[in-house]
């Protein structure tokens, strides 16, 4: 079954309803079955837009930072360092996503 997060628009294929978003963490009260999601409306603040602006250049700067991380760890190798910064790399990205998803269906 597919479910969909109403913040952060991650569609979610699961049998069961998640306890959480797995991509921006909200609880379960946020998450709806894919075929009942409606995309969000309305529009955005001018302080709203700059937020969205701010918050991903920040997960940018974030996820160069992890990749560099990890690729220096690579280098002297470290794999443990490395796995855990690809990690955080990862979930960086998916923060950019969201923001993007948002700034996309807001029309920011
Ligand atoms: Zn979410």
């Amino acid at each position: 079954m597919s479910w969909r997060c109403v913040v952060c628009g991650k569609k979610i294929t699961e049998d069961h309803k998640p306890d959480a978003c797995p991509l921006c963490g909200v609880v379960s009260d946020y998450i709806v079955a894919d075929s009942e999601y409606e995309r969000p409306s309305g529009t955005l603040s001018a302080a709203a837009i700059a937020d969205y602006d701010r918050a991903l250049a920040l997960e940018v700067e974030a996820t160069n930072i992890y990749n560099e991380a990890a690729e220096r760890a690579k280098n002297e190798g470290d794999e443990l360092t490395n796995l855990f910064f690809e990690a955080l790399a990862k979930n960086e990205h998916g923060h950019q996503v969201a923001i993007k998803f948002q700034q996309r269906m807001r029309g920011a």
